[in-house]
């Protein structure tokens, strides 16, 4: 009928692979906004899932949501999180592989909602035995607590996880979850010392003065308003009435038991948490010799109680520095600023290795050494790409990763994609993609890559500075395809040493860095003595009395943070993968509202047209035989009601039924592939009306 609106017309397809013009980037906001404005916000790119946040509740999450989707085939039911997850659960429990699903997208995205979900969805509907529900609860009680230590509210997401998250679930032969494991990468430590506008602190310092008990808080030495902390008020927001910190510090004891914390585990954990406090509010003043000095010992009282260190020890390291010479130590005091990055850097260090601590404690009740060959699903939620206004040394390592994420994506893709092929037994020609190794190289190359020439500059003796860096860098580097250098003039006043900033040519888009203030921010040594003199048993554990010998040799955050990545990569590379792709709708975190341009612009750098064509380079779309013939076989009187030969040879009885020309299909040895969409779009309608 002319001018009726079918089904597709109204909400768009459910995979991006049937739409007819699938390589205008229009088509896809289009099938996108379509399916949005009708609250579909899962649509496939073949077994891609991408999302786009709701910032509402949908009722999509139901238990009767979840048996839906159990051992149901892929296609068969409308794109879902679920579908994800069950298709990994059923793959790995028929062909007792690992897998991975790799959440990625901006911040506020729904990345870490998606790998709640997928978590609870394992929780209810895998096999459970009693013993076994331990396991399981601890599993999902990780959660909280890691938020509440790892999260925070920002302009863009009020439970913003500041780290990387990589989580393995390990199941046994029967696919009941036994056990698991994480991996966190790169915790935000600058937040620890300092907050932008309308952002705050971690969650867990404003959870602990708010739901905190009378006594728990007087033995911390610690008040309940949290403006009375510098740590927790420079951004304005201590109290921010979408997060609910009562609450959550009750969910947070809670979760803390089930993953079988002890007394003293946490009288220990919150003596560091009031510690950062505490530190936070020293003030120093200049004395007559124009050095730093600390009026009010109050705070560094109680941090030596809560540490178990000596007041007047800490007090002398976080005012002096230790020098070198050849033949002794001379330990000299420090000025206003150089006290206050001290302090800062210290409470940065301290937070930052509890976290790691605090990941350890949860590993070692996740662990179950009862179950030895294990299969595994592990769920990576890792920060999506980030340019900022000013992007300092924690966006560049965020966006290496992306890089590197991004080049696993196009190779497993396109290797599963001529995998396929071959196995098949099925003809294609590869398609062109850019390759952004040459991106990856530029970062991590021995010898010339950027984290090469930052290491180098922090062993080099003398000061670092940033513009010796950037010198570095443009000798070693020089002339770039995805690189350059800029000079500013300098503010007043750092006339002499300028503002330098150098630039990368992203896959995802050009990203200024400037290279001010982030270089290595280290503790100073006097503090790290102290630290390592620590008698809370947490610390002890965190700072080891041996770095303070081998501090030189110790790799920087850079070489640190490339290597765990590499070994997150030979992690997936040894795993089946599947994909989520989160997208954020609008910048104000409200329902209904599409933003044309900023969907665009992640459409673009989640690289979704260049997986769209990479998918439909060869065949748009594959099915077994048995599906196929599943699916369509009322289109055809033989194949209706039942066809009791071999599925392949229903099915090409069904397709020369139907019509379909011999350059629309080929048959492969266990798979129909068809090349456009429009054939099996045509299919699909003839079959719906
Ligand atoms: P970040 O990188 O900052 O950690 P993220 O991608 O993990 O961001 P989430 O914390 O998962 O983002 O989502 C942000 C908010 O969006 C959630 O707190 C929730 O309010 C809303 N949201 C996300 N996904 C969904 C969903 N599927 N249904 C309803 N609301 C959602
Ligand atoms: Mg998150």
């Amino acid at each position: 009928m002319e001018g009726a609106l079918t089904a597709r017309d109204k909400v768009g397809v459910q995979d991006f692979v049937l739409l007819d013009a699938y390589t205008s980037e229009s088509a896809f906001l289009d099938n996108l906004r379509k399916r949005f404005s009708e609250n579909l916000i899962y649509t496939y790119i073949g077994t891609l899932l991408v999302s786009v946040n709701p910032y509402q509740e949908l009722g999509i999450y139901t238990l009767s949501q979840m048996e839906l989707y159990q051992g149901v085939n892929f296609f068969e039911l409308p794109p879902h999180v679920y579908a994800i997850a069950d298709n990994a659960y059923r793959m790995m429990c028929s062909e007792l592989n690992n897998h991975f699903i790799l959440i990625s997208g901006e911040s506020g995205a729904g990345k870490t909602e998606a790998s709640k979900k997928i978590l609870q969805y394992f929780a209810v509907t895998c096999p459970m035995t009693e013993s076994l529900q331990v396991a399981r609860d601890r599993l999902l009680f990780s959660n909280p607590v890691l938020e509440a230590f790892g999260n925070a509210k920002t302009l863009r997401n009020d439970n913003s996880s500041r780290f990387g998250k990589y989580m393995d679930i390990q199941f046994d032969f029967k696919g009941i979850p036994v056990g698991g494991h994480i991996i966190s990468y790169l915790i935000e430590k600058s937040r620890v010392v300092y907050q932008n506008q309308g952002e705050r602190n971690f969650h867990i310092f404003y959870q602990l003065l708010e739901g905190g008990e009378e006594e728990l808080l007087a033995y911390l030495g610690l008040e309940r308003d949290p403006q009375l902390y510098k740590y927790l008020s420079q951004g304005r927001c201590a109290k921010e009435s979408s997060v609910n910190d009562k609450n959550d510090w009750k969910t947070v004891s809670n979760a803390f038991s089930v993953i079988d914390f002890t007394e003293d585990d946490l009288e220990n954990l919150f003596g560091i948490i009031a510690s950062v406090l505490h530190l936070g509010n020293i003030c120093f003043e200049e004395n007559q010799q124009g050095c730093a000095s600390v009026p009010d010992t109050h705070e560094i009282k109680w941090i030596a109680k809560l540490l178990g260190v000596d007041p007047w020890v800490l007090l002398e390291a976080l005012t002096h520095r230790k020098i070198e010479a050849k033949t002794e130590e001379v330990i000299c005091p420090l000025t206003l600023d150089l006290s206050a990055y001290a302090r800062d850097a210290m409470a940065k260090a301290v937070y930052g290795r509890t976290f790691t601590w605090l990941v350890n404690k949860i590993n070692s009740s996740l662990v179950n050494k009862d179950f030895t060959g294990k299969t595994v699903i592990g769920l990576l939620d890792i920060y999506g790409f980030e340019v900022f206004d000013k992007n300092g040394f924690e966006q560049f390592c965020i966006n290496y990763c992306n890089e590197k994420l991004q080049q696993l994506l196009i190779e497993r893709t396109l290797k599963a994609e001529q995998a396929e092929y071959e196995m098949e037994g099925i003809e294609w020609e590869p398609i062109q993609y850019f390759n952004n190794k040459i991106i990856c190289d530029l970062v991590e190359e021995r010898h010339k890559g950027i984290i090469s020439i930052l290491d180098e500059e922090c062993v080099r003796p003398g000061p670092a500075t940033d513009l010796s860096f950037l010198e570095r860098l443009e000798e070693k580097v020089g002339k770039h395809a995805h690189f350059e250098t800029r000079k500013l003039a300098g503010p007043k006043g750092r006339k002499k040493i300028g503002w330098m900033e150098f630039r990368l040519f992203h896959y995802a888009g050009e990203v200024t860095y400037c290279t001010r203030g982030e270089s290595s921010v280290v503790v100073t040594s006097l503090c790290l003595q102290v630290l390592c003199s620590s008698k809370n048993r947490i610390l002890k554990e965190c700072f080891l009395v041996a770095e303070l010998e081998n501090r030189r040799r110790a790799p920087t955050v850079g070489t640190q943070f490339k290597n765990s990545l590499s070994s997150l990569l030979e992690i997936l590379i040894s795993k089946e993968p599947s994909y989520i792709r989160c997208i954020k709708p609008n910048e104000r975190k409200e329902p209904s509202k599409f933003d044309d341009f900023l969907i665009r612009h992640q459409v673009k750098y989640l690289g979704l047209m260049e997986h769209l064509r990479v998918r439909r380079a060869g065949f748009a779309y594959r099915r077994k035989y048995e599906h196929f013939l599943q699916r369509y076989k009322s289109l055809c009187p033989d194949t209706w009601p039942h066809w009791h030969g071999p599925p392949e040879e229903g099915v090409e009885r069904l397709i020369k039924y139907i019509g379909y020309k011999p350059e629309e299909y080929k048959l492969g040895r266990t798979k129909i592939f068809i090349r456009f969409p429009r054939t099996l779009f045509a299919t699909e309608d003839a079959f719906e009306f």
